[in-house]
């Protein structure tokens, strides 16, 4: 029988965000346990492997072994397949990479470990432990036994199909049209172009896009999401994904050598991430960005400032919500408006035209942008199109 442990801090899952706050609370004196129910951290991998990179050195992570392709810019379809491309000469040297994620993933952990994390591997939290109200640890299934974990400190980086915050009693609920339902395929012998992501708007993916991120020459992944609300059932994805594949000969000629799916959240951040003795962070606060459905840099944004303040809430003795909203006003001071404004700018995306999008990237061809972000994309809009950005013009 595993006995009964005590530990500072108890993170609930190993995924980008998870790991960054374990380390985080480890470097700034707390000791830390982070549990993962799987066998392997990052594996199997469910993304499309493209993040940008100028928010690396905030959260101190090196460029590694895990970067897979230096993108040098981006270009977005019309429906008509009219291009907007944004490129370095355009967009300053702030683009992104094309990772391998399990990599990544595996990265962050290590330096967690070394940080003084202790992980343990095939440990799934099946339910927090509550007293008088407050959360004060979880019950653990590690290799088939069950145990209690004891900790001031528990933190929900349980992912996208996030229990934690539940269990909590924390609204977690999320409605059809702020999710999308997204499939991939790593498809070799393509003619993508190595030096960018593409994005291809439209009613080839309703209310969300299809991507190809370069792995390498002739090596992309292949993916679409799409609105829940706007498709039959969640199979949908595939069916549009694959018209996609058809309709473009340099991409029918590949083959496909895996496929992953799952859901992501496009929806306004949850209205409260932290309840006494526990914090959420990562997909399970739903800190995805709404517009382009990464989560991996929101995630390890937040999780820096998550670490921080469970050590300093160790610290003092005092794990109360009143405490814990150092957090709920540090992430949201770093993160919230981008995330609130993205959140607008979808609503409005998803509904316009295939004629719309073709007028708005028509408009936008030949401009430079300083720096090749979201915001600096919607602003450009803003000057030429107005009117798509009405709605929320207050936040550019
Ligand atoms: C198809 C697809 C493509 C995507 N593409 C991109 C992209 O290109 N760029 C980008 O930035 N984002 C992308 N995302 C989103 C990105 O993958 C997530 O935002 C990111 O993984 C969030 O990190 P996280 O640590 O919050 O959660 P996760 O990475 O999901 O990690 C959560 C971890 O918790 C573990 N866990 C769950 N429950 C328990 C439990 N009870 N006990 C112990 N462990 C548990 C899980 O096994 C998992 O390892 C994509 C998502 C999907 C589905």
């Amino acid at each position: 029988m595993v006995p009964n442990e005590k530990t500072d801090v108890l993170v609930i899952g190993a995924g980008p965000a998870g790991s960054m706050t374990a380390k985080w609370a480890a470097k700034s004196g707390s000791r830390v346990l982070m549990l993962e129910k799987r066998q392997e951290i990052g594996s199997p991998v469910r993304c499309g492997e493209g993040m940008s990179k100028d928010w690396l050195g905030e959260v101190g992570i090196k460029p590694g072994r895990w970067i897979n392709v230096e993108v040098e810019g981006a270009r977005i379809y019309s429906p008509s397949e009219k291009v907007f491309e944004i490129n370095e000469k355009h967009a300053g040297n702030e683009v992104g990479y094309v990772v391998e994620r399990d990599e990544f993933d595996k990265q962050l952990a290590i330096d967690a470990a070394n940080a003084g994390v202790e992980v343990r591997l095939k440990s799934a939290a099946v339910a927090l432990l509550k007293e008088n109200g407050r959360i004060v640890g979880a019950r653990v299934k590690e290799f088939g036994e069950t145990h209690e974990i004891r900790a001031p400190i528990t933190i929900g980086a349980d992912g996208f199909e996030s229990q934690i915050g539940r269990w909590a009693g924390i609204s977690t609920n999320i409605a059809m049209r702020d999710m999308d339902t997204c499939l991939q395929y790593r498809m070799t012998n393509v003619g993508c172009d190595v030096r960018y992501c593409d994005f291809y708007l439209g009613k080839v993916a309703p209310g969300g896009y299809v991507w190809v991120f370069p792995k390498g020459e002739g090596l992309a992944n292949v993916g679409i999401g799409v609105q829940v609300s706007q498709v039959q059932n969640l199979a949908d994805a595939r069916t549009y994904l694959d018209r996609w594949i058809a309709a473009h000969p340099e991409y029918a000629k590949g083959k496909k050598i895996d496929m992953v799916g799952g859901g992501v959240s496009i929806s306004a951040p949850l209205k409260q991430t932290v309840t006494d003795g526990l914090m959420l962070v990562g997909d399970a606060a739903r800190m995805i960005d709404p517009l382009t459905g990464g989560g991996i840099a929101n995630g390890c944004i937040a999780g820096k400032i998550c670490g921080t303040v469970a050590t300093e809430a160790v610290t003092a003795g005092d794990p109360s919500k009143e405490f814990l909203q150092r957090y709920e006003k540090g992430w949201r001071a770093r993160l919230e408006e981008k995330l609130y404004r993205n959140w607008l700018a979808k609503e409005k995306l998803v509904s316009l035209s295939d004629e719309t999008f073709d007028k708005i990237i028509e408009v936008l061809a030949g401009v430079k942008l300083e720096k090749l972000n979201v915001h600096n994309i919607l602003k450009a809009v803003h000057t030429k199109y107005p009117e798509v950005t009405k709605e929320f013009e207050a936040f550019l």
